[in-house]
């Protein structure tokens, strides 16, 4: 199926450009003339949904988050190449390969092992090298950007890396890998503390994130807050997070609605 055959529906579309619409005013009114990425988590939700909002919202969402690999695949192969996709669920090693192959990946959020960082850089050199003589109507494939996702709360149920020096040693290495760059850091944070954070009651964990990305920064010498972004801040904390500096809010059920059960989400409708 292309996207010409994909099906919308005109209700739901202006449904979804309304909503996006209304996150990204309430993103703008918080902060303060920055450029804040927003990344539309379509986990779970039809292939539909997504063209819709690349063709018809203004300007068009180009930027969307998956969190399982083989749905994002399914996604990348049906939908038009200039969407950049981002992987933004746990990362397991099995899975780096796929996703690294993947020409219009844009991001992996969750990078939290060296060997992860690893295997991601090993498939994305094979992906580039495979494309050096590409034919020129097709847009090459760039450099795989990495947040390593950090775990902030000290729950043992989030995924990250430990903070500290655990973090400037990953943050090293994918700095040092050909094949990816070093966009910044992750957290997901603890959901009690989500819900209560508003702007002007900081949350802990994007305090701490901050904390690290200045960390890492000092360590690695870049510029931090130019060089080094914060990704951090969902539906229900993300006014919070970019008053707080974040760079890239991950936003899904305030965009699309709930979210169906995994057993029963389609592809395509
Ligand atoms: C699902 C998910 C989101 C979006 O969550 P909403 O609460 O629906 O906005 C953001 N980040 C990650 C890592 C997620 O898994």
């Amino acid at each position: 199926m292309t996207d010409t055959e994909m099906r919308i529906d005109p209700k739901r579309a202006a449904a979804l450009v309304s909503q996006i619409k209304t996150v990204r005013e309430r993103i703008t009114a918080v902060s303060s003339g920055r450029d804040v990425r927003l990344v539309a988590v379509s986990k779970l939700k039809p292939a539909n949904d997504i063209l819709a909002l690349a063709q018809q919202a203004t300007p068009p969402q180009l930027h969307f988050g998956e969190n399982y690999a083989q749905e994002l695949s399914q996604k990348a192969e049906i939908l038009p190449r200039h969407i950049q996709w981002h992987f933004i669920g746990g990362l397991q090693s099995g899975h780096c390969k796929n996703l690294a192959k993947i020409p219009n990946l844009w991001c992996v959020s969750s990078v939290d092992t060296e060997k992860k960082a690893q295997l991601l850089d090993k498939h994305r050199g094979e992906l580039l090298s495979s494309f050096s003589s590409s034919t020129p109507d097709v847009p090459t494939p760039a450099k795989l950007n990495i947040h390593v996702q950090i775990n902030t709360s000290g729950e043992s149920s989030k995924s990250g890396c430990e903070p500290g020096a655990a973090a400037v040693s990953l943050c090293r290495a994918v700095e040092a890998a050909p094949h990816l760059h070093l966009l910044g850091l992750m957290t997901i944070g603890a959901i009690a503390r989500s819900v209560a954070t508003t702007p002007g009651n900081e949350n802990e964990d994007f305090v701490r994130l901050r904390e690290q990305r200045d960390l890492v920064a000092a360590e690695l010498g870049l510029e931090g807050d130019r060089e080094l972004e914060l990704s951090m801040g969902m539906s229900e904390d993300f006014e919070g997070a970019v008053a707080m500096g974040s760079g890239e809010v991950r936003v899904g059920s305030t965009i699309f609605g709930a979210r169906p059960l995994k057993s029963e989400a389609k592809i395509r409708e």
